[in-house]
């Protein structure tokens, strides 16, 4: 234990849950303690409490590193930074600013993605960033934003379902994903009123076993369509609320032509579920109250995600349940700092405070925050997948921060061969990930438990992350990069190196806009203060939004009619099935972190397919034999796992692993125009057995 080791009351690093848990230094180490907290209720998932043994792997990062041929050489922090900053210099004098790209994380604090989105634009003067919120929450906000006016996951507390009756749970695993969250749940289980959308029999699915609720297993790729067909049901059934709707939203007269289009029969036919259970779920969403509709990456991870999300709320708001006591409408945030990361300026269209980038007011306000002139700040830039696609093109160096694009983004190849044409790929990171494993320049950083900040958590509310243990000597936080590399650039402005300082500046550049934190500071966070957003100062919070008005100027939520852009294709071949992607409850995203924990990688070692007994035997395959998943973008090889708990259309593959593992070398790099979401959940591939053995590797050659 060192000496500036102390008991730290802090968050898990993991999902946007972000249990409370105490961190105590021992000798060799932390021991993490769950902790009271109205999220997680004293629980973790194993996740959380294997936590700790990342801070103290052999393989953590303890110097910067340069490329040097196939293999990387330790050098100096002043040598690296000198570096990078020379190569910037140079790269921007040759091609102009927009030459050099930056990509962040969901999982950095307010504070780093606050400053990384500063960087981007003062002292790189660069209007490319964007970060890898991009495939998470991008189309539920852009649905939130345009209906409600403003995007916060869940506008109401989480401890508001405990009384609920009634729970649709639209694509989202949380039993896996985060099992303290099914806590609860509880109630509505009890109420028989759990209703789970999912192609697989999913561990939340089961929850709805011995009357727990109802599941329902759309072909994947139909959600949509589903929800259309439930708001049919609202409106031809009488069951919409016909008091709340003319009060508290626009658009009805157009929404209701247009559901006439989705009638239960063609539906059925659609989505495989059939009429019956559409109408019992419809009429149980309407009944008694205490209704709340949440949706997850399953039906947002679409092509056609931002419009999926939209019919969500639209059925929300037919029923009434946005911004109604006891009632309510949310999406589930999955990184860490889902939420905040998604407002503080890393994403390309915006600046701190949910403000868009495109606003004169809004870049005003914030130039004046960092003392340059507002026109000196630039334009919109491009959202992930572009940005990736420029790179060797137009974009020539590319900082990435707390992200590893080469297994978490689509058509993983391409973009790990677009990687390889960078004249420059500095990661920052406290693991060589398969990301860093690419790079030029690796400069290693601090990690959770070793450092201050904020994060946000799914329900809007602003939590300290506490340091409990000294860094390695040799890593340094990326506020001090950041200030470091400022400095080499000449640029203007300041660079504090101080969370709490990097707060305050925060708060400020925040203030007047949607997400306002200008009421907040680390000191009075840390008196144990409920912090939800918007906290204007002088203001107590926001608990729950909507109670008497939505964001838009008249105060009404927007009914929007959208409908499928394109109908599910029917299998090409006897062995083509529908991919669908998503997590295990031992693994965290890329699994950069979780393959390190030897409890997590000992009960998930490799790569496991779920197929239904009735494909695997047309397939010729067994329990656990090998097979190839493959299509136009790449192959993939893993190990069956079959189960009746999945359509026989369908196989999953979780997106955790790495090398010839890797789920995304199948997926496709198309996009949803309005939220630049990739398509993850609904990808053809062709099966068969395979003759060898799946093999998990580390390595990803550049
Ligand atoms: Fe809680 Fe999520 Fe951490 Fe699990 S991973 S302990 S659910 S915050």
């Amino acid at each position: 234990m060192t000496a500036d080791a102390a008991i730290a009351d802090t968050h898990c690093p993991y999902c946007a849950l972000q249990c409370a848990m105490r961190l105590t230094p021992q000798r060799d180490g932390a021991r993490v303690d769950a902790r009271e907290f109205p999220t997680n209720r004293g629980g973790l998932c194993k996740k959380g409490w294997t936590a700790a043994e990342l801070l103290t792997r052999g393989d953590r990062l303890t110097a910067p590193l340069r490329r040097n041929g196939d293999r990387f050489e330790e050098i100096g922090w002043g040598e690296a930074l000198d570096e990078v900053a020379g190569t910037l210099r140079a790269l921007r004098r040759t091609h102009g600013a927009d030459a050099v790209g930056v990509f962040g994380g969901g999982g950095l604090t307010n504070e780093k993605a606050y400053q990384l989105g500063k960087f981007a634009r003062v002292a790189l003067g660069t209007s490319r960033i964007d970060y890898n919120g991009r495939f998470c929450m991008s189309s539920a906000a852009a649905a939130g934003n345009r209906a409600f006016g403003i995007d916060r996951g869940l506008p109401f507390p989480v401890a508001d379902l405990d009384e609920a009756h009634t729970v649709l749970l639209l694509g989202s695993n949380v039993a896996a994903t985060m099992p303290p969250f099914i806590r609860h749940l509880s109630r509505a289980r009890e109420r028989g009123g759990l209703i789970v959308v999912d192609p697989r029999r999913s561990e939340t699915a089961r929850l709805t076993d011995e009357g727990g609720g109802i599941h329902l297993q759309p072909a994947p790729g139909t959600d949509l369509v589903l929800i259309l067909g439930l708001i049919h049901i609202v409106i031809a059934e009488g069951l919409a609320d016909e008091g709340y709707i003319p009060q508290r939203t626009v658009g009805f007269d157009a929404l209701r032509v247009s559901a006439n289009a989705w009638w239960p029969e063609r539906v059925q036919q659609m989505t495989g579920v059939p009429v019956p259970l559409l109408r019992s779920v419809a009429r149980r969403l309407a009944e008694n109250g205490g209704t709340y509709i949440l949706t997850g990456r399953g039906v947002e991870q679409h092509v056609d995600g931002t419009d999926t999300a939209t019919a969500a709320i639209n059925l929300a708001l037919l029923l009434g349940l946005p911004g109604t006591p006891g009632n309510g409408y949310g999406t589930l945030t999955g990184q860490g700092n889902g939420q905040g990361g998604r407002e503080h300026g890393q994403k390309c269209d915006q600046l701190p405070g949910y403000r868009k980038i495109t606003d004169p007011a809004a870049r005003a306000h914030v130039a004046r925050v960092w003392g340059v002139p507002a026109d000196s700040l630039p334009g919109p830039g491009v959202p992930a997948l572009e940005l990736l696609d420029l790179l060797g093109d137009e974009v020539h160096a590319l900082l990435v921060h707390g992200s590893n694009v080469v297994v978490s983004a689509p058509d993983a190849d391409s973009v790990a061969q677009r990687l390889g044409r960078l004249q420059l790929l500095v990661v920052c990171d406290f693991f060589l990930s398969e990301t860093a494993q690419l790079a030029d320049v690796v400069l290693p950083v601090t990690q959770w438990g070793e450092e201050e900040g904020t994060m946000t958590s799914l329900e809007g509310r602003v939590l300290r992350r506490r340091r409990a243990l000294a860094a390695p000597a040799g890593a340094r936080s990326e506020l001090w990069i950041m200030s470091e590399l400022a400095r080499r650039l000449d640029a203007p402005g300041t660079w504090s190196t101080d969370p709490a300082e990097v707060f305050d500046e925060l708060a400020l550049a925040s203030e007047g806009g949607p997400a306002d934190y200008s009421g907040l500071s680390h000191e009075l966070l840390d008196t144990g203060l409920t912090a939800h957003w918007p906290f204007p100062r002088g203001s107590r919070g926001t608990p729950r939004l909507f109670e008497e008005r939505f964001a838009h100027d008249d105060g009404r939520a927007r009914l929007v009619v959208v409908h499928p852009r394109r109908e599910r294709s029917e299998p090409s071949g006897a062995a083509d099935l529908t991919l669908i992607t998503g997590r295990l409850l031992e693994h965290y995203q890329s699994g950069a972190q979780t393959r390190r924990v030897p409890e997590l990688l000992a009960a998930r070692p490799e790569l496991t397919a779920q197929l239904h007994p009735a494909t695997a035997v047309r397939l010729g395959v067994s329990d656990g034999d090998p097979i190839e998943l493959r299509n136009t973008r790449g192959a993939v090889r893993a190990r069956a796992e079959v189960t009746t708990g999945i359509r026989h259309d369908t196989v999953f593959l979780p997106f955790h692993y790495p090398g010839d593992a890797r789920a995304n070398l199948l997926t496709e790099g198309v996009t949803d125009p309005i939220s630049a979401m990739p398509e993850f959940k609904r990808t053809r591939v062709s099966v068969r057995a395979a003759s060898d053995t799946p093999v998990v590797e580390t390595a990803v050659s550049r």
